[in-house]
């Protein structure tokens, strides 16, 4: 497309300038929402929130963007449209700013369990608000993995669905990484030691 001019040091291209306009006029439409609060409006938000929520991290990133598990074609259509709906209104601020936070404090703050050899990390409350999405540092360990909270404890919302539709047979081939590559990528002293030794032989 073609450079319409230069702003904050970068060429921007027509698409550019209409996506930048969107986002900011959803930004700022939000900032008038404290005046027409109510509880059924929050509610209703909410859970319109999770549901798109839920379709951009099950469908379009774990089923899509990964292959990660199956779902029958009208399933599969389903969950995408869902996801589609998050550029309705005001959700997509909430979205938008989820996958964000994925992608900046996701690198920045929690901790390390495999060695991905990057800056990801697993972080608890990211998980919490990014419907499991939080726990980067096994997404980057295991990117297939249709389960990236990994331990028990890992609170991973986007993976209870998944395997609720695989306990009702809708999702097939769901894939998660085995006890022994896990052990392979583990983060502890000794085995990058290991590794090291047994690429210098
Ligand atoms: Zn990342
Ligand atoms: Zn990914």
């Amino acid at each position: 497309m073609m450079p319409c001019g230069e702003f904050l040091g970068r060429k921007w291209n027509l698409q550019d300038v209409v996506i930048a306009t969107v986002l900011s006029s959803m930004h700022f439409l939000c900032l008038f929402a404290p005046f027409y609060f109510t509880w059924g409006a929050f509610w209703l938000a909410f859970g319109l929130h999770m549901l798109t929520g839920l379709g951009v991290t099950l469908s379009f990133h774990r089923n899509l963007a990964h292959k990660s598990f199956r779902l029958p074609k009208w399933l599969e259509y389903l969950f995408a449209y869902i996801a589609v709906l998050s550029l309705q209104g005001v959700r997509i601020v909430s979205v938008l700013h989820g996958t964000l936070l994925v992608n900046s404090a996701g690198h920045m703050w929690g901790k390390q369990a495999y060695n991905t050899g990057d800056l990801s990390r697993n972080n608890w409350w990211l998980a919490m608000v990014a419907l499991g999405e939080g726990w980067h540092n096994n997404h980057h360990a295991f990117d297939y993995s249709a389960r990236q909270g990994l331990e028990w404890w890992q609170i991973d919302l986007t993976w209870y669905v998944i395997k609720i539709l695989q306990a009702i047979g809708w999702a097939t081939d769901v894939k998660t990484p085995t006890e022994s590559q896990k052990q392979r990528k583990v983060f502890n002293g000794e085995m990058v030691a290991t590794d090291a030794k047994a690429r210098s032989n």
